[in-house]
């Protein structure tokens, strides 16, 4: 079952230029599985996600994208409100109260234009970043990533043993399904999204 793991729609994300209806019909016009609605800093109720589950005729389900001291941070299975900027510390902590998810975003973006790619950063030097030792998995396949992006973050998840997630991070409806998580099972509710995610038994693929 494929799912695009990571999607920001308008006006929830004020970045965003995706509308519900046309994110809808894009990823029902790709086949997908479902959608996850990963907001910054928000997350959608589940009344909300359930009737926009109900009216598109399509499974929808809810994360978050948290910023933190250490990069972005997409978490499942955590509704608390939060809106200011935590670290990476604090995040950790509220969500293992909630037995949630925490998933490394893009956590490569940029690192050639910072210029750190002419130092040849080695995946061994990758793997030491803090974040890596917060979370329960590591978004692989980013659409908005460069291939050298995604591949640094796919060798690190591959040295430290953790699973990769893949998701669009689309802001508009032509980005949509670009890179999903496609899972081993059928998955029909939000906690049996959490088991699998739990389970790993997902790969990441590139899809546009
Ligand atoms: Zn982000
Ligand atoms: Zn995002």
């Amino acid at each position: 079952m494929r799912i695009d793991l990571h999607i920001h729609t308008s006006p929830r994300s004020s970045c965003s230029y995706l509308g519900l209806s046309e994110l809808v019909q894009e990823a029902k016009r790709l086949k997908l599985g479902g959608i996850c609605l990963t907001e910054h800093q928000v997350v959608w109720t589940s009344e909300e996600a359930a009737n926009l589950a109900e009216k598109g005729d399509i499974k929808v389900f809810r994360g978050n994208e948290f910023t933190t001291n250490q990069g972005d941070i997409l978490v499942f299975g955590f509704e608390k409100d939060i809106k200011e900027l935590l670290t990476i510390q604090e995040l950790h902590a509220e969500v293992r109260k909630d037995n949630g998810f925490m998933i490394a975003a893009h956590p490569f973006r940029g690192f050639k234009t910072f210029g750190i790619g002419q130092l040849q950063m080695t995946v061994e030097q990758a793997c030491r970043r803090k974040v890596f030792e917060f979370v329960d998995a590591i978004e692989i396949g980013n659409g908005k990533l460069t291939d050298d992006e995604n591949d640094m973050a796919c060798k690190v998840a591959e040295k430290l043993g953790l699973p990769g997630t893949g998701g669009s991070d689309a802001h508009r409806v032509d980005e949509v399904g670009r890179w999903v998580t496609v899972f081993e099972n059928d998955i029909r509710t939000e906690q049996e999204l959490l088991e699998e995610l739990r389970a790993g038994r997902f790969t990441a693929a590139k899809e546009g």
